[in-house]
């Protein structure tokens, strides 16, 4: 029998235990569908106090580590256990002490474990250690290039580096992302076009050069959604459940989610949702450039978010200036996002790049339309609606369109006697090009428009909810990139 691929993914955040972002979903649900395929894979995280706090069947296993298995899985976690990951806040100003620890705790705790990988697999610049001082083969993916962990040498001579191990050194620091892509054995990061945009000086973040060099060993896997955790027919944290064939309960939530907004409760107006980090990366500029034209347009606005203390600060300021109409809750709320995904019409996301984005996969399985800039995991994932004006002449009943009649097989929408949806038969959004104020006012706007016809609408919902964005072909193609690296 072929013996299966054994891969440790290294991960400083992983669903249910510990997340933050888009990298906690991965690797919660990447890993347990690579085990369906067949891979020994493990994952290996930093043991933080919340986890000690929330999760009492982590178990001691040996020494520093401890164990669970990811929910519902027969996937092993061990948790690495040091003082440096006992605190309130990952991301003081240890943070780059604190996660070269954790990468070098990484290689030390395989002889505890008593397993060796084929392949670790790395993730951001958290671990991007590891493929500069493992012997093992790495697998470097990119979740967030604006994330660089850019380390002084001066916290790097502690940790027993020289300047000689590294490629390059810029006042007197490294950025520790940038040595990975040149270490690991193979690079990915997680959607095609993402892929394609690093390379281009506007999104590589000043790694373009190294990344060129290493395209022919560039990946771009698009993510994956656990829909055992992502799913409106089985989620306990919203109101009233809900799928395709019954979709019009999700009123119930919107209704639900006015309520605990303190919001007009009006179930005609169409409620945009956003579930963020409150990161520049997001658009949130964009949002606060229109953000008074868009309170004059007849809808509300729900933010969950937290983050920049400026937008922080911000958004609390239009709590006071937009009370019946607009509401940021301004945490980190697992149960609330969800309330959110359920409740909301649309769902924004207009970021200035997007690795993969997992909010608009969400939401297009509840059913909330996504409006986004079309950028990384965004174009790889919402086909926008192709919107065009329509002529109608309703005194002779006849349907013009650019004076050409229309044919029937062309499902045809006619908003206000002004739009058509040209391809509304797979039209799962809503997107812009340009990353302009502007272009996404108007997206908004073309939006609230093609709300008012219910029929297209529906639509668009069901087209959404139809998508299958599960792990399968990523796994696969997952499964692929560890094969190659170890052959
Ligand atoms: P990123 O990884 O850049 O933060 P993604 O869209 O890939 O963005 O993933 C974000 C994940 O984190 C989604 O599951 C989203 O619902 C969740 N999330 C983001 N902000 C919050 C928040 N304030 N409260 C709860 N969940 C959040």
């Amino acid at each position: 029998m072929k013996k299966s691929l054994k891969i440790l993914f290294a991960s400083y955040e992983c669903a249910p235990f510990f997340k933050l972002g888009g990298l906690g979903d991965v690797a919660g649900s990447l890993p347990v569908a690579l085990k369906e395929l067949g891979v020994d894979i493990r994952v290996i995280m930093p043991y933080y106090n919340k986890i000690k706090e929330d999760y009492h069947e982590v178990k001691k296993y040996k020494s520093n580590i401890y164990q669970s298995n990811l929910p519902k899985s027969n996937v092993p976690i061990y948790f690495i256990d040091h003082k440096i990951f006992r605190v309130k806040n990952i991301f003081d100003k240890f943070e780059r002490a604190r996660f070269i620890t954790f990468s070098h705790l990484i290689l030390a705790s395989l002889k505890h474990i008593n397993w060796q990988p084929d392949v670790i697999h790395c993730n951001d610049w958290q671990t991007a250690v590891v493929p500069l001082i493992s012997k093992i083969k790495t697998l470097f993916t990119i979740h967030n290039i604006g994330y660089t962990g850019r380390t002084s040498l001066f916290v790097l001579k502690k940790f027993g580096f020289v300047k000689s191990d590294f490629d390059q050194i810029k006042n007197n620091s490294v950025n520790l992302m940038r040595q990975a892509i040149l270490d690991a054995d193979l690079v990915s990061t997680v959607s095609p076009t993402y892929a394609k945009e690093i390379l281009t000086k506007e999104y590589g973040a000043g790694m373009e050069d190294i990344l060129k060099k290493r395209k022919k060993d560039l990946y771009g896997i698009v993510n994956g959604l656990d829909y055992g955790m992502f799913n409106p027919e089985t989620d306990k944290a919203i109101k009233v459940r809900y799928e395709i064939k019954n979709i019009e309960r999700k009123l119930d939530n919107k209704l639900y989610l006015q309520k605990i907004n303190k919001l007009s409760i009006k179930p005609e107006t169409p409620l945009i949702g956003m579930v963020t980090r409150l990161a520049s990366q997001k658009g949130l500029d964009l949002m606060e450039t229109i953000f008074d034209e868009l309170m004059k347009e007849e809808l509300q606005l729900v933010v969950l978010g937290s983050g920049s203390e400026y937008y922080e600060s911000y958004f609390g300021k239009m709590n006071q200036k937009y009370r019946d109409k607009f509401r940021a809750n301004l945490k980190f709320d697992v149960g609330l996002a969800s309330q959110i995904y359920a409740g909301a019409d649309l769902f924004l996301m207009p970021s200035k790049y997007e690795p993969c984005g997992l909010g608009q996969l969400i939401a297009m399985k509840y059913g909330a339309v996504p409006i986004v800039r079309s950028t990384g995991g965004l174009k790889d994932t919402v086909d926008g609606a192709e919107i065009e004006e329509l002529n109608i002449d309703f005194n002779n009943q006849d349907t013009r369109y650019n004076n050409q009649k229309i044919t029937n097989n062309r499902f045809l929408i006619a908003v206000d006697g002004k739009f058509s949806i040209t391809n509304i038969n797979k039209a799962t959004g809503f997107s812009f090009e340009k990353y302009d104020a502007i272009d996404l006012l108007n997206t908004i706007r073309q939006a609230l428009m093609v709300y008012q016809d219910q029929t297209a609408w529906r639509r668009l919902q069901i087209n959404g909810m139809k998508q299958d964005w599960s792990w399968g072909k990523s796994a696969w193609e997952y499964l692929k990139l560890y094969q190659k690296s170890v052959n």
